[in-house]
């Protein structure tokens, strides 16, 4: 990562190298400073793997990166010590599907995603940070964002300017017209006249058809910081106009933007319901299925299995609770009925996805929310998780699991430097405290039994996770 400190360092390294050869030795003393330490004490470590968890260790971070986990004593004279008073310490979480410039245009707006249409770049910019906001507090270090992010936020919160997680982002996504994709207001549909409509100008989606203008999209979204792409491969909820059981993108559009990804050494991603949908993209060399609720043959699961490919599926949606939504379980509003229908698929999923062991990632996938219903959705998104795989396969989806699926980003990767989700030497120091055992109680992360009804968190905070790093910092301390 880029710190402040670093720009500073580059800028400086550069005017030497430039006007002053002889200053060599003075870098190469410059670069011997030790980094600072923190040595976290009595603590029970969570790997982000294991079943159990490892008592009574002590773990030292050294810089961004983590230099010893041990059960003996570290000897660590100039590091600043944190007592663990015996709480868990376990990797931050990740959550890899999200949506920051989606995730709070719920304010003044009914009509989903197309209302913001009629949102200016300062109101999308403004309530993408406050929702980017909402993660460190809560115990997330690391966010995967799919669809419309390119990587200004990024820059920002990489140099420390502002404060966020680490973004992983796929830049806009990639739609035929009139498929999810299309958000167009009528009146620009009935245009006509390829001009770009409010939301394709704000980078938040890209409308393609045919191959070559699914390549040059593709290709517009590396250019703009994207680390993987995604497509809309089938119907969805928050779109107005396309069937959920609708197949989207022709073989050779998603081979199209499976080429240009593999050419940079990165993964494509589809947003993808059913059977269909998910066995196109399969074909085609899709690596991870967003979505996938209403997959419902066995062949399905085995396919997604058989490639190593991974779903991240919106748990919150098989659950009852889900049609209490003010937009989704609305009956009078078009998604009402989608919903519904993946709501019913619950079971069959659960059921198929454990007999496939298909690789499975957490993400909370809530757009056009306010911070109560946010904050609602994606707790009770937990609690749907542990209901289904249990506690540890949950906290893996959120910590381990999910840092194998962002490493896929492989030569495009923003933190090629070490792995995410573990607790390892030699990882990156994203460390969270937690007051007691979540593999034992998931409301320990967050996780919320209810959806509505519940009083939610009055701030982004979840107060069981006292003591939050990000790459070395300590972004959040309520210890004492
Ligand atoms: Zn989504």
């Amino acid at each position: 990562m880029i710190t402040l400190k670093g720009w500073a360092g580059a800028f400086t390294a550069a005017c030497l190298g430039i006007t002053m050869a002889h200053v060599a030795p003075l870098l190469a003393t410059e670069r011997e400073e030790p980094k600072p330490q923190i040595l976290f004490t009595n603590v029970h470590v969570f790997d982000g793997k294991s079943d159990k968890l490892t008592e009574g260790m002590s773990v030292l971070v050294e810089g961004n990166l983590i230099k010893k986990v041990s059960t003996e004593t570290i000897d660590a004279p100039g590091a600043t010590v944190i007592d663990g008073e015996g709480r868990t310490l376990m990797p931050g979480l990740i959550d890899a599907h999200v949506h920051l410039n989606m995730q709070f245009v719920g304010y003044g707006n009914d009509r989903g995603i197309q209302g913001a249409q009629l949102f200016t770049w300062e109101e999308i910019g403004a309530l993408a940070y406050e929702a980017a906001r909402e993660y460190l507090p809560a115990g997330v270090t690391t966010v995967r964002d799919l669809c419309g992010m390119s990587q200004g936020l990024r820059k920002h919160i990489d140099s420390g300017a502002l404060k966020g997680p680490r973004i992983y982002l796929s830049g806009a996504c990639i739609g035929q017209s009139s498929g999810h994709g299309d958000w167009r207001l009528e009146p620009e549909v009935i245009r006509q006249d390829g001009e770009k409509s409010n939301l394709e100008l704000l980078g938040f989606t890209t409308l393609a058809d045919g191959a070559n203008e699914v390549l040059k999209a593709t290709r517009n979204n590396l250019a703009g910081g994207a680390d993987f792409t995604k497509m809309m491969a089938g119907g969805g909820v928050t779109s107005e106009r396309d069937p959920i059981e609708s197949v989207q993108g022709t073989a050779e559009e998603l081979g199209a933007m499976v080429a240009a990804t593999s050419q940079f050494g990165t993964i494509a991603a589809v947003h993808a319901y059913h059977d269909e949908s998910v066995k196109n993209a399969i074909r085609a060399g899709v690596m991870s299925i967003e979505h996938g609720n209403l997959m419902m043959e066995p062949k399905t699961f085995q396919m997604v299995a058989e490639a190593d490919a991974w779903i991240v599926p919106a748990m919150a949606a098989f659950a009852d609770e889900v049609l209490e939504h003010p937009y989704y379980g609305n009956p009078d509003l078009p998604a009402y009925a989608k919903t519904a229908k993946i709501q019913k698929n619950g079971e069959t999923w659960i059921r198929l996805a454990k007999e496939s062991n298909v690789n499975l990632a957490f993400g909370s996938d809530v757009v056009v929310s306010t911070k109560d219903v946010w904050r609602g959705s994606r707790d009770f998104q937990i609690t749907q998780w542990g209901r289904a795989f249990g506690n540890l396969r949950t906290l893996k989806a959120m910590t381990s699991d999910a840092g194998k699926l962002m490493a896929l980003t492989g030569d495009m990767n923003p933190y090629p430097d070490a792995a995410l989700g573990v607790i390892n030497v030699g990882a990156y120091a994203d460390i969270i405290l937690v007051d007691g055992n979540p593999l034992e109680d998931l409301s320990l992360v967050g996780a919320s039994p209810k959806m509505f009804g519940v009083e939610s968190r009055p701030t982004p905070s979840v107060d069981t996770i006292p003591l939050v790093m990000k790459d070395g910092l300590i972004v959040k301390n309520t210890l004492n």
